[in-house]
Parts: structure tokens; sequence; C-alpha cells
């Protein structure tokens, strides 16, 4: 089960603003470059302004969230007329439409009372302000799709949180992939095999618990494993990857390629791997080697591995 970047681009939800479509509550975008010209050569987007769809038109008054930090609702500053109803059944409905599209991630709006992931304000009765609280729309798409990889704009400006969120997004259309077609044990532990390295670079804790669960697999159900698996799996991915978590596992896939290696070869490969400890060659470096003993020496073990296949590796660090 060979696991390979997909042949078209992966589709991944984003707030309409930062593509630079001028949905703003003053008629403005909020283009933004990392976003549109670096991650949109990788995905294909489905954009999504929620307070257009709701019709509050543009330019509208701006909104805020008021109330009670666990249920906001969501109400123009200078009318004060309540849109939480309508954002809420807009958001439910936009929630599925967008999993029926098999969106795989989403890039919401910093700030935003609607797009907004972490620290939004919050006003309460007494005029106190917490900023704590979630845009109503990423509330909802984020309770209905835990597992999908959500990020807003803002943390999207750090090169690892980027990896990361491209790495977990390909895993998570993966992990699809797995789940809507024929899964068996097999299957399952086949998928686990081809993510060991990957896993192990994210963290060993869930590699192994993970692969304990698929030992133990052929007492539940199909439907059981699928939820056994699956969250972990993603959990395990927002991991930071390490120079030296990414050193072991090269190490690990040293070890595998070994017996088939030249003592030359196996002291290029060495040499490369310590370089990129030693921060004097990048990720790619002892990658590119490794793959290129992989191929001559045809050991599928290590082909099949989404560590040596995912787009994400590699590109930032
Ligand atoms: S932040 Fe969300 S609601 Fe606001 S303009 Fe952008 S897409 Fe629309």
């Amino acid at each position: 089960m060979p696991f390979r970047n997909p042949e078209s681009r992966i589709k991944v939800g984003v707030s309409s603003c930062l593509l630079g479509e001028k949905v703003r509550w003053d008629g403005n975008h909020k283009r933004n470059r990392t976003v549109k010209n670096q991650l949109g050569r990788i995905f294909e987007w489905v954009p999504t302004c929620p307070e257009v769809e709701i019709c509050m038109g543009v330019p509208r008054q701006a909104v805020r969230l008021m109330g009670n930090l666990k249920s906001p609702r969501l109400v123009a500053t200078a009318s004060a007329t309540d849109w939480t109803a309508r954002m809420t059944r807009y958001a439910r409905k936009r929630s599925r439409e967008l999993a029926k599209r098999g969106v795989c991630g989403y890039i919401f709006k910093a700030r935003s009372p609607s797009c907004g992931v972490v620290r939004i304000p919050v006003t309460a009765q007494n005029g106190k302000t917490t900023a704590q609280g979630r845009g109503l729309f990423a509330d909802a798409f984020m309770r209905r799709h835990s597992m999908v990889p959500v990020e807003d704009e803002d943390r999207l400006q750090d090169a690892r949180v980027r990896e990361n969120f491209i790495t977990r997004v390909f895993a998570y259309h993966r992990l699809s992939q797995l789940f809507n077609g024929r899964m068996s044990r097999k299957t399952l532990a086949q998928f686990h095999q081809a993510h060991k390295c990957l896993l192990m670079a994210h963290s060993r804790k869930h590699e192994a618990a993970l692969a304990k669960l698929i030992e133990r697999a052929h007492r539940g159900s199909p439907a059981q494993w699928k939820t056994r698996y699956a969250e972990p799996f993603m959990q395990a991915l927002t991991f930071k990857t390490t120079v030296k978590k990414n050193a072991a596992v090269l190490n690990y896939m040293l070890g595998v390629l070994k017996k088939s290696l030249s003592e030359a070869e196996t002291q290029n490969v060495i040499q490369a791997i310590e370089s990129y400890r030693n921060g004097s060659v990048s990720f790619i470096k002892p990658v590119t080697r490794i793959k290129r003993h992989v191929r001559k020496h045809k050991v599928d073990y290590l082909a099949n591995q989404a560590y040596l296949n995912c787009s994400a590796q590699g590109q930032f660090r």
C-alpha cells in the first residue's frame, strides 16, 4: 500500500478574505501572501465568508461576540442586531457541506468574531471583555470536525507551524481515503506500517500505543478500530518534529537499509545525518540520500513510508 502524494490537490477550507476577496465588513479584503501564494500551490481552496453567506452584506456593520464565554452571541456593534441564530444555522449546514466536499483542513482568519479560532474578545453584560472566545463559524466547524487540522493565518506565518499543518492535512487526507475505502484489519495495519516513521518523528509514545492497538485490532469491529485509531493518530502529528527526532528516524531508516549498503554508502548516509544534526545541511540532504538507496535497492518497507513521500517533509527544515 504505497502512500504517495495525491494526484489532484487536496481540498482545504479558507476564510474568503484571506484569498483577496473583498468581503470584509468595510468592503476590503485581508489577502495573506503566505496563504494565497505559498499554500495555494499545494492545496485547492474551498473559500467561505460566513458573514456574507448569511446576507449581512458588504459593506456591513462590524460585529462582536457578547454574553458568556461558553455560548456568546454575535451582535452588530452599532445597531445591536443579533445574528447568532442565523450564523449558527449556517455554520452547521456549511460544516456538513465541507465534509461532503472532502475538505481535509481549514485556514481561518484570525481575530474575527465569526472565523477566529483563538483569543476572540467576548464582552460580558457588565462590559468586561475577555479575549478567550472563538468565532461562531469556526467553533461550529471545529466541534463537528474535531480531527480536521485547523490553523489561523497568524500562526501560519511561523514556518514550523506551517510545515506541521501541511503534514497533518496530507495525513488526514490519507486517513480519510483509508476509512472511505474497504477497511479491514490488514489495510489498517498496512496504513500504520506506512506511517511508522512519520509518527516516530512526531511522537514515539503515540506510535507505540497505536502499534499496540493494531495488535489488538482482531478484538473489535472496523467501526471501533476507526474511532480508536484515528484520534490518537491525528493527535500524534500535532507534536512538533525536532532535529533530534528526525535524526533518530533517519538513523532507524539507515538501520533498515544497512544490509543492502556497502560500507562506503553507509558512511555517506551517516555523514549526511550527522551534518543535518549539527545544522550544516538541511533535512533534504540525508533524505535525498536515503531515498536514492531505497529506490536503488528496492526496499519496499521504506519506499512506502509516508515520511519520505509527504510533500511537506523538508520544505521548511
Ligand atoms: S473573517 Fe470570515 S466573516 Fe470576516 S470577512 Fe473574512 S471570511 Fe468573512
